[in-house]
């Protein structure tokens, strides 16, 4: 099991597959974004050989991100590689969902549970203003082919960006009232080159809630009022599904965190908006035992950050969100 000072027990890893993404958002990275080249990234077999080591210390749920992690060649074996790692007990999937139409099933097949799909508004015109270059039928296509699949409960994420999607709120609680599917409401985080946008337009959880209520009433607690993950959750009265909120920005979570992050280049971060990171891939690379590496992630664990800095106003400047792995 793997501990860390605060007695947290840390046994959550992210894994993000790629830093590549078919999508440009406006909160997440520039237009002219540069990626890493694939030789600097995890291949195939240093992913799966860390999984491995990962599920015996203990972690015994991935989600795979990115960037895109659709986007990665062969991700359907990747998946499958992991959710047969003895120890993983759940796989689950953050995605934009352009692909999702073509993959779900295949994924599903591969083992699969969940995916977390990123829409933030059911506007066309919106969306494309926020992806820069996004189609939102492919990712609507994308949610039902999920469900059909039977990755479910379908989970939506939306980033709530003042002046772009505000509104936009309504339309996707009201997805609720309709579907069993989850809509986390995310605040906006401000990382490296932090625009302007991520620092002044961000929109808090409260007053989301406050948007939602004015329009549906009160909204009601659900998993008896216990966080799910990093979202407090809520329903509207009679409705199908859930709305989430997520106020990373406003009111932290890092007292339960119990994750540890891996970049596609190998670096293991124990703290999404902190910049320290330990080097996995390097030494992997370099002929480490694995009774290194194991020493080298215990050590991580134990010094996991207790939270992040940003009501201070520390921002982690080093990498972008995509480059982390959300
Ligand atoms: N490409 C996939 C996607 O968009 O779902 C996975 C990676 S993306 C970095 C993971 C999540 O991070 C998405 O839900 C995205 O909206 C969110 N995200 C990106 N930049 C963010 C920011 N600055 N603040 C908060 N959430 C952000
Ligand atoms: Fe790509 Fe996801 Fe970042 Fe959007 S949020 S640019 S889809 S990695």
């Amino acid at each position: 099991m793997a501990l860390d000072r605060f007695g947290r027990r840390i046994h959550y890893l992210r894994i993000s597959l790629t830093d590549h993404c078919n999508l440009r958002c406006l909160y997440c990275m520039p237009e002219d974004m540069t990626f890493r080249p694939n030789a600097d990234l995890m291949q195939d077999d240093e992913i799966l050989l860390l999984t491995r080591l990962f599920a015996n210390l203990g972690f015994d749920k991935i989600r795979l991100t990115g960037g895109e992690p659709t986007a990665r060649a062969h991700v359907v074996e990747l998946v499958r590689g992991i959710t047969h790692t003895p120890g993983v007990r759940s796989v689950s999937m953050t995605t934009n969902g352009v692909l999702l139409s073509r993959l779900a099933k295949p994924f599903a097949e591969a083992g699969l549970q969940r995916v977390n799909i990123s829409i933030d508004t059911l506007n066309p015109a919106k969306f494309r203003r926020l992806t820069r270059w996004g189609d939102m039928e492919d990712v609507w296509d994308g949610i039902l082919a999920a469900e059909e699949a039977g990755l479910t409960p379908v989970k939506l994420n939306a980033v709530v960006v003042k002046s772009y999607n505000e509104e936009d709120v309504l339309d996707l609680a009201r997805l609720t009232l309709e579907h069993p599917w989850q809509v986390r409401f995310i605040e906006m985080m401000p990382f490296a080159g932090a625009t302007e946008l991520q620092t002044k337009q961000m929109v808090s959880a409260a007053q989301i809630q406050a948007r939602v209520e004015a329009a549906f009433g009160a909204l009601e607690a659900a998993n008896s009022g216990k966080l799910d993950g990093e979202a407090r959750i809520f329903h509207i009265p009679g409705a199908q599904g859930d709305i989430g909120f997520i106020s990373s920005v406003s009111a932290p979570f890092c007292a339960t965190c119990t994750r540890a992050r891996l970049t596609a280049d190998g670096m293991l971060r124990m703290c999404l908006l902190r910049e320290h990171e330990i080097d996995l891939l390097k030494p992997l690379r370099a002929g480490a035992t694995r009774d290194d590496l194991r020493t080298m992630i215990l050590d991580a664990v134990w010094n996991k950050p207790w939270g992040h800095g940003l009501v201070e106003g520390v921002i982690a400047t080093n990498r972008v969100m995509s480059q982390i792995g959300g």
